[in-house]
């Protein structure tokens, strides 16, 4: 089978069978809405929302538990990078949703951290 890797995307040994490692790596293809050296975005395959894009770390990291302090910068620039792409879409000021879900009573399926980026559509609260 070809695998295909677009040149200058870091491959994660080891990680061939985490979904988001694949896309990271190009090995399974994504809309990508933004990239750079920490972090990948790329809309969701299932949007719940108008606007509904994953961000997630190039490095592996498989749930909110898992994060350490060497974290630190990836995951403030998924949160920064979140309401950049929001305001790209025209919802800073008019609002959007950011989520984690973290483990299996969130509804957590994929693992590897990524952040949930809503908008289009007036969100409730309290979530589902
Ligand atoms: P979570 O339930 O928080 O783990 O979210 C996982 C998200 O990944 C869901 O919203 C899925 O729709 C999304 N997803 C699953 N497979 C893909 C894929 N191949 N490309 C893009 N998004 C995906
Ligand atoms: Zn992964």
């Amino acid at each position: 089978m070809h695998r295909y890797r677009l040149p200058g995307r870091a491959y994660n040994p080891g990680m061939s069978s985490c979904l988001f490692c694949r896309i990271v790596s190009g090995d399974i293809p994504a809309t990508r809405v933004y990239e750079d050296d920490l972090l990948v975005a790329f809309n969701d395959i299932t949007p719940q929302a108008p606007m509904h894009v994953l961000i997630v770390p190039r490095a592996h990291v498989a749930t909110l538990n898992d994060l350490g302090p060497e974290h630190d910068v990836v995951v403030g620039a998924m949160i920064r990078r979140a309401a950049a792409i929001a305001a790209d879409h025209g919802f800073a000021d008019g609002g959007f949703r950011t989520v984690f879900n973290c483990n299996a009573a969130a509804g957590q399926t994929v693992f590897h951290v990524h952040l949930h980026v809503l908008g289009g559509r007036t969100m409730t609260w309290p979530p589902g």
